[in-house]
């Protein structure tokens, strides 16, 4: 059997839990859409056109405005574009209400970082607000896809700084912190982009929408995370498609107050039938 091409995304489901890849990557069953899923590509959207402002238009007075004016009118735009998922999922008027506004919220708290930024290569640099406009502006949405480690990823926007490169990506979670799973998506981005360039980023991180950017270093131990991991589960999917051969690991993430894996009807993880047999020399 051969090597699946692997995602951030599907390893760190087959590190959650293993029945979860399985019913996903093997067996293509149907995810279903989420608000929270929904609104990450809607952010995400604007984030990426934002810089596909006319720079033509920037004065140094009005470019606070300018980026306030245009992320407000992408996510407008791009937020209606949305309307047939968002409508999918259901959502009462009250509800969409919230994640509109809680979404606004945090473009607005993006943009009010990038005119800091502007604002701070405008008076170290001595730039035009055009040159400063460029320096800001990051490569976005590149695909990387690694065939010796039969893994790839989009990243979301890269960063020359100075001498240095950062790659970022943008999450609306709640939660500030560099979680496992944050820690390994960042490691494989970082090994790609090493593959791709010849070059280890300086920094990796996160621009948690809510909150702010933050980065941690890059070096050859997270590299040999990213490989570690990658092969662990290239090694378990490319030896079986047996759904036996990929345990349940339920959790709090089977079913919580307001939502439920999506494999959690075909999966009845807290059956009786479903749970493994009991130890009957105990
Ligand atoms: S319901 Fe729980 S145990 Fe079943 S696939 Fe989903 S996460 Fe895994």
């Amino acid at each position: 059997m051969g090597k699946r091409v692997e995602s951030p995304s599907s390893i760190n489901t087959f590190k959650q839990c293993p029945r979860k890849y399985y019913y996903q990557y093997i067996a293509k069953l149907p995810t279903l859409p989420n608000i929270h899923q929904v609104r990450g590509n809607i952010a995400h959207s604007a984030l990426e056109n934002f810089y596909e402002l006319d720079a033509g238009t920037l004065t140094p007075e009005n470019y606070p405005q300018q980026f306030r004016s245009r992320i407000q009118s992408l996510f407008v735009q791009t937020w209606g574009k949305y309307t047939p998922q968002l409508h999918k999922l259901g959502l009462s008027r009250d509800q969409e209400k919230f994640y509109f506004e809680e979404t606004l919220l945090m473009l607005l708290n993006w943009t009010n970082q990038a005119i800091d930024e502007m604002t701070l290569v405008l008076a170290k640099n001595g730039y035009s607000v055009q040159e400063a406009f460029q320096k800001i502006t990051p490569l976005r949405e590149q695909h990387f896809r690694s065939d010796h480690y039969a893994v790839r990823g989009f990243v979301d926007a890269i960063r020359q700084i100075d001498d240095e490169v950062h790659i970022i990506d943008y999450k609306t979670n709640s939660s500030f912190e560099f979680k496992d799973e944050l820690k390994l998506q960042l490691a494989i981005y970082s090994l790609l982009y090493f593959e791709k360039n010849g070059k280890i980023p300086s920094k990796v991180g996160i621009f948690f929408l809510r909150h702010k950017l933050k980065l941690m270093p890059v070096d050859n131990g997270l590299l040999e995370l990213a490989k570690k991991e990658i092969e662990l589960v290239h090694t378990h999917t490319s030896a079986s498609e047996d759904p036996e051969h990929y345990p349940r690991c339920p959790s709090g993430l089977c079913k919580w107050s307001t939502g439920q894996c999506d494999f959690y009807e075909v999966c009845k993880p807290f059956e009786k039938s479903m749970l493994p047999p009991a130890n009957s020399s105990g």
